[in-house]
């Protein structure tokens, strides 16, 4: 027992046989070495529990270790710098303040010497193997630790040893400082060594299956990177760059506007960026390629020479001199204002096959345009004008845009055929799509759904077709000028036959003038007997059959030319489709004609009227609109009023059942032009007086009897022309009409003008009642 100065350790133990510099600082420590260094250089060198500034006994541990100071340095600011070895173990029995410095009584603890038993051996033998293990795991363990520790020859020592570990905490180390016997110590030191190598197997088992997955991510990159290099060689995204290339090259030749080009460009990108399995790239593809195929910048230069143009209108058509005036005048305005002439639009109304889309083709010519046609009827859906978005699968642009790639030229003639017959219904109206397509404020920037991008239509010349001009919408008859075309006469026909479609049909079929003859007076038998009709239409078609037979006959040999007569037609065509006329074949009482106005064409209409016992019912049958019954009615009452006049007993109208009958029954008809027509019916009923045959009619009626003008005199009286009709009776108001009326047919009819039904009569019925009239009654 003696007592020894104190150096109170912080966060460190040292063992007996450690060598370790130490700092030394603190006051109390500081009068510790002061006192100890030139008595010997003993201290007692015990860890803290926890660090105060004048070291307090209370947070000193007892079990420490004697030091040997073997150096003892002052630095300037009055602290050493020693350098100490442990030499024993040692327990303060007591602590006492020795003015700053602090003192401790001491017990050294001498390991004892043990025998070494097996036991000891093996645990010995165990701890250097494991320290060698250790130090194999560990980088932080110098690589002769376990040669050292073979030379240590004690239990106690060996143990004490594998506190050099710098995995041990400092309690660690405290709680091994504190194990006094030797044995115990080892075994406390295996159990340490075992857990430090465990954790270090582990840990790298962990690196290595890190290792491992950062290998494999590796790996996998290398491969990807391989396979890149291998579908270039193979050419495949190379593929994509060459589509992208060839578009680029052909948007560049395309002659697009910046802003389109750019847009087109954009794609192209968008296109290369693309892996080639990608669906979008057909998508974009198919784009492009109908920028590139609008014809942005090409035009075909029209230096319009008038004479030539006339010359080429006259001739593609016979005849139609009003509409070719029309049309010569439209062309010169043009030449004259030049480009900057927002140009009218004009609208061919006229029944079907006089030649209103082949005129638009005509113009084309005339122009030296480009000519394009698209059919409206029946078009419902504003897609189809302007086409649909691209979103929509298989999208396509509208018909206009379809068009204009058809043409290949911004300015070509587009005909619209049909505008007449555009739907409009649920799903949807294309009337204001076709609005802007024709309008010249708008259409310079004509937008398709499809295309995204707008397209100039103010160079396209447009020229558009109708039946009839009521179904139009009233805001694009608005933007259009109307020529009308009323429909032929069989003089024209002949002409039209034999200049035209004679000509055309020979050589379709290939054949020469010589062997295809067909005189006029075949072609006068073709359109009374096998054609009924305003236009030409079904004639060319004959015209065709027979060119079709006579090509035949010639193929086979038997003959060297054909010449078609009149009786030939019945083999050749098969018997006459209608018979001439329509008229009706005798004079009949109760039965006049009378001509209507349809969209394709005039015709001419029977009204049939029965008188039998009844009580003053009226019956209407033939599908009659309302203003024609009514017009029925007013004839009606005019008879009535006139009935003592014209010699019809007034009691008749409550004892009979009139019936009025308008032929072909499953034929709706409307309007009231028929009104002169039904009273004359009405009239030879009740008095039994036979109509004339050959006479027809037109003209509305009034109570009083006075006839009122009618529209579509061309028409009607072509019609009733073709029908054999001699007399036609007209209103005198429609009289300046006759003026547009062809030459040909005013010499065959004889026009009767009149103002009042009783003129009409006058002039329709047979002369005198062949029955007695009370007989009806
Ligand atoms: P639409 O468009 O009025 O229904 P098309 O233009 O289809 O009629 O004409 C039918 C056929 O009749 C065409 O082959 C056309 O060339 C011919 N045709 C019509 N009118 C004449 C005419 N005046 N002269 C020559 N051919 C004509």
């Amino acid at each position: 027992m003696f007592d020894i100065p104190v150096v109170a350790l912080h966060d460190t133990v040292v063992f007996p046989g450690m060598v370790l510099p130490l700092r030394i600082g603190r006051l109390p420590s500081v009068k510790a070495v002061e006192a100890a260094y030139p008595n010997g250089g003993k201290i007692f060198l015990v860890a803290e529990q926890a660090r105060t500034e004048h070291v307090d006994p209370e947070t000193l541990y007892r079990v420490g270790s004697v030091g040997q100071i073997a150096q003892l340095v002052r630095l300037p600011d009055g602290t050493y710098q020693a350098l100490i070895q442990g030499v024993n173990r040692a327990r303060a029995t007591e602590y006492k303040r020795d003015g700053e410095m602090l003192r401790a009584d001491l017990e050294v603890i001498e390991d004892p010497v043990v025998e070494k038993t097996l036991e000891i051996e093996a645990l010995m033998r165990t701890v250097v193997d494991q320290v060698e293990k250790y130090a194999d795991l560990s980088e932080k363990i110098p690589d002769g630790a376990a040669e050292a520790a073979r030379q240590l020859e004690t239990a106690g020592r060996l143990a004490d040893s594998v506190a050099y570990s710098p995995d041990m905490t400092f309690a660690q180390r405290q709680e091994l400082i504190e194990i006094v016997d030797p044995v115990e110590r080892l075994r406390w030191a295996t159990a340490f060594l075992a857990k430090q190598i465990d954790i270090l197997a582990v840990g790298q088992k962990i690196q290595g299956e890190v290792r491992k997955a950062a290998e494999q991510n590796q790996r996998e990159f290398f491969l990807r990177e391989q396979m890149k290099a291998i579908q270039k060689e193979l050419g495949e995204r190379g593929g994509q760059q060459q589509i992208g290339d060839e578009l680029r090259e052909k948007v560049e030749a395309a002659g697009m506007p910046d802003d389109v080009k750019e847009r087109a460009l954009r794609e192209v990108e968008r296109l290369e960026a693309l892996p080639s399995a990608s669906p979008e790239v057909a998508v974009i593809r198919n784009y492009v390629d109908w920028l590139v195929a609008m014809p942005w910048a090409k035009r075909s230069d029209d230096e319009i020479v008038l004479p030539d143009a006339e010359r080429i209108l006259n001739d593609d058509h016979f005849g139609l001199d009003k509409v070719k005036e029309r049309i010569l005048e439209f062309l010169a305005v043009r030449k004259l204002a030049g480009k900057n002439l927002r140009s009218p639009i004009l609208l061919l109304v006229g029944p079907p096959g006089v030649g209103k889309t082949s005129l638009g083709r005509s113009l084309a010519r005339a122009m030296g345009r480009q000519y394009v046609r698209i059919s409206l009827g029946g078009v419902h859906d504003e897609a189809e004008i302007r086409g649909h978005r691209r979103t929509y699968v298989g999208a396509l642009p509208g018909r206009i845009v379809q068009a204009l790639k058809t043409a290949g030229t911004k300015n070509p003639v587009m005909v619209l055929d049909e505008i007449d017959k555009v739907g409009r219904d649920y799903r949807g109206d294309p009337t204001a799509a076709l609005l802007e397509v024709l309008d010249p404020e708008q259409n310079a920037t004509f937008s398709d759904h499809y295309l995204e991008v707008p397209f100039d239509l103010s160079e396209v010349v447009f020229v558009t077709t109708a039946n009839q001009l009521d179904t139009i919408p009233g805001p694009l008859r608005d933007r259009m000028e109307v020529i009308e075309i009323p429909g032929y006469t069989e003089q024209e026909k002949v002409e039209i036959a034999r200049r035209h479609l004679l000509p055309k049909q020979r050589e379709a079929h290939g054949l020469t003038a010589a062997q295809l003859r067909v005189p006029d007076k075949t072609l006068l038998a073709l359109i009374r007997d096998y054609t009924r009709e305003a236009g030409v239409r079904n004639l060319e078609r004959e015209i065709a059959a027979l060119a079709r037979k006579a090509a035949r006959r010639l193929a086979v040999g038997k003959v060297k030319s054909v010449l078609v007569r009149e009786k030939d037609l019945d083999a050749l065509l098969g018997p006459a489709r209608f018979e001439f006329g329509g008229a009706n074949l005798e004079d009949e009482i109760g039965v006049a004609t009378g001509v209507a106005w349809t969209p394709v064409g005039g015709d001419v209409l029977t009204i049939e009227v029965n008188v039998t016992p009844g009580k003053g019912d009226l019956i209407l049958t033939g599908q009659l609109g309302d203003v024609m019954q009514e017009s029925v009615k007013a004839a009606l009452s005019y008879a009535r009023s006139k009935a003592a006049q014209l010699g019809i007993d007034p009691n008749v109208f409550d004892r009979s059942t009139i019936h009025v009958h308008v032929p072909a029954g499953a034929v709706p008809k409307d309007g009231p032009s028929a009104g002169i027509t039904m009273a004359t019916a009405l009239v030879s009923a009740l008095t039994n007086r036979a109509v004339r045959r050959d006479v027809a009619m037109t003209g509305e009626i009034t109570l009083r009897g006075r006839v009122l003008p009618i529209g579509g005199l061309k028409e009607k009286m072509l019609a009733a022309q073709r029908a054999g009709i001699t007399t036609f009776i007209l209103p005198q108001k429609n009289v300046k009409d006759l003026r547009d009326v062809s030459p040909q047919v005013l010499k065959r009819l004889t026009v009767v003008p009149v103002e009042h039904a009783d003129q009409v009569l006058e002039r329709a019925l047979a002369p005198a009642p062949a029955v007695p009239l009370q007989q009806v009654a």
